[in-house]
């Protein structure tokens, strides 16, 4: 039934110790840091329903104080028992299992949307980022974070031919299989094409480099890289770079945010509401079901019986 034209390959995450291996023991503090410091500078002090696109095992998800409910989004089931583990369940946090390109949410729905760390693995960026627009209501903020193929180190590699691919092509580089950069000039347009208004752009990770980050102390570096964000207003030369943006669907969604279940619409065929069978989340439609289990709401492949 999927063919490959309409579903672009997912990056998923599931069973990865990604939040150990990489986070907690991967000598990334200073990384962590500094997009801490770039989220504080872009995000809304507070809003009602924020939906945290790749939560993963929610590293992220504390730094939200100020929102009434987040939506943590990942494809990885196992991520999100990771999460829910560390923030606990509550009606604060609604853990969803559900791909970006097909998101099961009705239209016009948050007031803020994060995605950090995500386009990272996304084939068909513009399709990820039509969906996210979708389901942001009108003039909603949009934080996204990308990797730049535009940064000062893939440039000096292209120069010293250690490099094959330009960094200045706008067409972005899979460098390993799922993990793409991008031009910082191809996000903007894309944003813009959808009705965005990119507000604010910060260069984040500006040393992002073994030597110096096991020789001076990270601290410093989390001060250094703090100043150096505003540069991204100018230009952007980092490895990694945040963008601030405005806008969404034109449709709005209606007024109750306290029922859960009024959020979602069916990933299959769009309809919504669907009906509550405690177990499932039954299409009226498509008669597709969708599993809820331990506190997560499964989009990802419809269940039998
Ligand atoms: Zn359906």
């Amino acid at each position: 039934m999927d063919n490959e034209k309409n579903n672009p390959p997912i990056c998923s995450y599931e069973d990865s110790d990604y939040q150990t291996s990489f986070w907690d023991k991967g000598g990334r503090e200073y990384e962590d840091r500094v997009e801490a410091v770039a989220l504080k500078r872009l995000l809304p002090k507070g809003g009602r329903l924020l939906l945290e696109l790749g939560a993963g095992a929610g590293r992220n998800t504390p730094r939200y104080t100020g929102y009434e409910r987040i939506i943590l989004l990942d494809y990885s089931r196992t991520q999100l028992e990771q999460a829910q583990q560390r923030l606990g369940r509550s009606k604060k946090y609604v853990y969803v299992a559900a791909d970006v390109y097909r998101l099961p949410f009705i239209n016009g729905l948050f007031d803020v949307a994060t995605m950090i760390r995500v386009l990272h693995h996304m084939t068909d960026a513009p399709k990820a980022l039509e969906q996210v627009r979708n389901v942001m209501q009108a003039d909603g903020t949009f934080i996204l974070e990308f990797a730049n193929k535009l940064n000062l180190k893939s440039m000096l590699r292209y120069w010293l031919g250690r490099q094959t691919w330009s960094p200045f092509t706008p067409e972005q580089v899979e460098f390993a299989s799922l993990n793409f950069d991008f031009h910082p000039k191809t996000v903007r347009n894309w944003l813009t094409s959808l009705g965005f208004r990119v507000e604010k752009t910060l260069t984040v990770s500006h040393f992002r480099m073994g030597i110096l980050k096991q020789t001076l102390p990270t601290s410093l570096l989390v001060s250094l890289d703090s100043i150096l964000q505003w540069t991204g207003a100018l230009l952007q030369w980092t490895p990694s770079v945040f963008v601030k943006a405005r806008g969404g669907s034109r449709e709005s969604a209606p007024g109750d945010r306290e029922n859960v279940l009024a959020f979602f619409k069916c990933p299959e065929c769009g309809h919504a509401p669907l009906g509550n069978n405690r177990t499932y989340l039954l299409c009226p439609k498509c008669r597709n079901k969708w599993e809820i289990k331990d506190g997560i709401y499964d989009f990802r492949e419809p269940g039998n019986g």
